[in-house]
């Protein structure tokens, strides 16, 4: 997942504003798992609504998007790696 620093840095350059508050919330160490949950989003973006307003609540949502990204990203990079040894190991390459 991108640290807190790297979702705040695009906050700033989807919205111009920070939203760091909304990003330490999420990536709180303690309870990272369970803000991360997908099926928690509608509660969370109407609290988020209601404290930073609709493009806040948005940016809750581009978070978990963003990390999903990095996420898979990372999943695909190692998929690669894993195939190109097979593949080596078996001889086709
Ligand atoms: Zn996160």
């Amino acid at each position: 997942m991108p640290p807190v620093k790297k979702h705040v840095q695009k906050s700033l350059e989807r919205t111009g504003k920070e939203y760091r508050e909304i990003h330490e919330w999420i990536d709180d160490p303690p309870t990272k798992n369970e803000r991360h949950d997908i099926t928690k989003i509608p509660d969370n973006f109407q609290m988020f609504k209601e404290k930073y307003g609709e493009e806040g609540a948005r940016e809750y949502v581009q978070h978990l998007s963003d990390d999903l990204k990095g996420k898979f990203g990372h999943v695909i990079e190692d998929f690669e790696q894993d195939m190109a040894s097979a593949l080596a190991y078996f001889g086709s390459k």
